[in-house]
């Protein structure tokens, strides 16, 4: 019996394939879909572009999975209608939900290159709305379903909400510590009721992200291979795939194996938060010198 056999989720994120990289660009949300539908889930995935969508739903049913067991709705993941389309299509079509992954999100870089307190304050409205306000609403018309089914929710976070700071990505970073904080203060009021919230921090991650922020090919590549060859940025030398945090994804949504962890947000990013300024260079070195 597969672990997630007879349950039901929902991936937001339209899963990306970006940056000329075959194998492994897909979005951190297409990894999550078709890992959970191998194990066993039937699976709607969501997003703004259909031909995206398509290809995901055509990656799953290359696993071998039956094309029923996936869901595509195309909408807007800040828009209320599209919310409750996104749950009453799931319900009619499955008929429960016991898995509600939190994955859509970005940053958004000012249209004029300004940053730090200066980005233009739309970008914050715009940044709370999809990485906030939309997972909260979105929880809320979950939760009479995720109540019935005793079921999980996690949270797809980042890095960029500190503690250290992130004054490139201001309004992002503050997006993501308050919805930090919803997934500590949900998961104590939804306990009561047997539903678990948690939630997952990123670091750095080879997906369509630089895109979505609106940077280069090239300008994101030459980010992360500068991040990978530094250990003051990622100290395991290497940035995340997909599917690293995929499976965290899965053992938090697992309740046979995560059941006693409740409302919290797991980093998984090469040991990048555990930097210093201090760590960041060989002080023996500097020393000898
Ligand atoms: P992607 O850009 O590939 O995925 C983000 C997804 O969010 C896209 O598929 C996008 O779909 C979707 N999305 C954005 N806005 C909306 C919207 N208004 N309605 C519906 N869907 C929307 O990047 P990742 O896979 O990297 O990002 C997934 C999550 O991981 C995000 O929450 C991100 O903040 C987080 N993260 C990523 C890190 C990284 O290094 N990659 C690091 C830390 C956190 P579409 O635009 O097609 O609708």
């Amino acid at each position: 019996m597969l672990r997630f056999s007879g349950k039901v989720a929902i991936v937001t994120g339209s899963f990306r394939t970006v940056h000329g990289i075959e194998s492994s660009s897909n979005g951190i949300g297409r990894a999550i879909a078709i890992l959970f539908a191998r194990e066993g889930a039937k699976v709607t995935i969501t997003g703004r572009n259909i031909k995206r969508l398509e290809e995901t739903k055509q990656m799953i049913v290359k696993n071998g999975i039956p094309e029923e067991h996936v869901l595509e709705i195309v909408t807007d993941i800040t828009s209320g209608e599209g919310q409750n389309e996104l749950i009453n299509l799931t319900i009619q079509t499955f008929g429960r939900l016991d898995i509600l992954v939190n994955n859509a999100g970005t940053g958004f870089l000012d249209a004029e290159g300004k940053t730090g307190v200066d980005q233009n304050i739309s970008d914050l409205d715009k940044s709370i709305n999809l990485n906030t306000r939309s997972i909260v609403t979105l929880t809320q018309k979950a939760k009479k379903y995720l109540i019935e089914a005793k079921g999980e929710i996690v949270n797809v976070s980042s890095k960029a909400a500190g503690p250290q700071a992130s004054p490139d990505f201001i309004y992002y970073g503050m997006a993501k510590a308050a919805l930090d904080q919803f997934t500590r203060s949900a998961a104590i009021d939804l306990i009561r009721h047997g539903v678990r919230v948690n939630s997952v921090s990123p670091g750095l991650v080879r997906t369509g992200f630089g895109e979505t922020i609106e940077m280069s090919d090239d300008a994101f590549e030459k980010m992360v291979q500068s991040m990978e060859s530094n250990k003051a940025y990622i100290p395991c030398g290497k940035a995340g795939q997909p599917e690293d945090i995929a499976n965290l994804i899965a053992f938090l949504a697992d309740r046979k194996l995560s059941s006693y962890i409740i409302g919290q947000t797991i980093a998984i990013d090469g040991g990048s938060s555990l930097i210093m300024g201090m760590q960041a260079f060989d002080m023996m070195d500097v020393l000898k010198s």
